[in-house]
C-alpha cells in the first residue's frame, strides 16, 4: 500500500507517541520543558516567538541557552525586550550565533507586538491569514519561523515545514518541493488541527534525529519499506 501524509503521521506517532512540542516553562525562571499544555500564559506564548526566532539557523540547544539567558536577567517580556540596548541584548543570546542581527530582529519584532497589539496573544487571536500575512512581513520573520508562532503559541491550525521535513519528503516521497508545496502536501489529507500538526513537525523531526539523517539510518528505520530512497 502506498503511503500518503496522513499514514505517515500514524506511523510516526506509533513508533514514537506525543512529543510535547512547544517546550516552554511553566514557572518564570524554570526551564522549558515538553508536556501537552490546554491553555498558555502570555509569558508561554512570548517564550514561544522569541525561541523560534533564536533557533534560526541554530541547534534549539543553543536557543534555550539564550533563552535561559534572559529568563534569568528577567527581560523576557515585551517591555524589556523591546527597549534593551541592542549591543546587550546581542550579548544575552550570543549562543544563539547571529546574535546582533538577532538582537535586532527581537527588538523590532517585540517593539511591534506591544506598539501595535500591546500582547502576543492579542497579535495571535486574529485570522490565520492575517496574522501570517503581518508576521512575514515584519523583518527576520520567514514562513518557518511565522508558521512555529502560529501554530505553537497561537493554537491555529497550521503546519511548520522545515529542512527535515523536506529532507523527509524528498526521500520517502521522492518529491523536492520548496516551502508552501511541501507544506500543502504534508498537511493534505491530514485532520485540520493544531494538536495534530504540532505532533506531526514534532514527529518528524525526532524521526530526522534518530533515523533520517544526513547519513540516513535506512536498516532500522520503520519506513523503510515504503521509502522511495530506501528502495533505491
Ligand atoms: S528509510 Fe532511510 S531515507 Fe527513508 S525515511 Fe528511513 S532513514 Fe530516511
Amino acid at each position: 500500500m502506498s503511503l500518503d501524509s496522513f499514514a505517515l503521521f500514524g506511523l510516526l506517532q506509533h513508533r514514537f507517541s506525543a512529543q510535547g512540542w512547544w517546550p516552554v516553562s511553566d514557572e518564570p525562571l524554570g526551564p522549558a520543558s515538553y508536556k501537552k499544555r490546554l491553555e498558555l500564559t502570555e509569558a508561554q506564548r512570548l517564550e514561544i516567538c522569541v525561541g523560534a526566532m533564536l533557533t534560526q539557523n541554530a541547534a534549539w540547544s543553543n536557543a534555550e541557552k539564550a533563552l535561559a539567558n534572559l529568563k534569568r536577567r528577567r527581560v523576557l517580556d515585551l517591555d524589556a525586550l523591546s527597549a534593551m540596548n541592542s549591543k546587550k541584548l546581542g550579548g544575552l543570546i550570543r549562543s544563539a550565533g547571529f546574535f546582533n542581527q538577532k538582537a535586532d530582529r527581537l527588538k523590532r519584532f517585540c517593539g511591534h507586538v506591544k506598539k501595535n497589539h500591546g500582547s502576543v496573544e492579542r497579535l495571535l487571536s486574529r485570522p490565520l491569514l492575517i496574522v501570517r500575512k503581518e508576521l512575514l512581513s515584519l523583518h527576520g520573520i520567514g514562513p518557518e519561523t511565522a508558521d512555529s508562532m502560529l501554530l505553537y503559541a497561537g493554537g491555529h491550525s497550521v503546519l511548520v515545514v522545515d529542512a527535515y521535513s523536506r529532507r523527509l519528503v524528498q526521500r520517502v516521497f521522492g518529491k523536492t518541493m520548496d516551502y508552501d508545496a511541501c507544506q500543502s502536501f504534508l498537511m493534505k489529507g491530514v485532520p485540520t488541527d493544531s494538536e495534530i500538526f504540532s505532533d506531526f513537525h514534532a514527529l518528524i523531526v525526532r524521526h530526522a534525529k534518530e533515523f533520517c539523517r544526513v547519513t540516513p539510518a535506512c536498516e532500522p528505520c520503520f519506513l523503510r519499506k515504503k521509502c522511495v530512497f530506501a528502495r533505491k
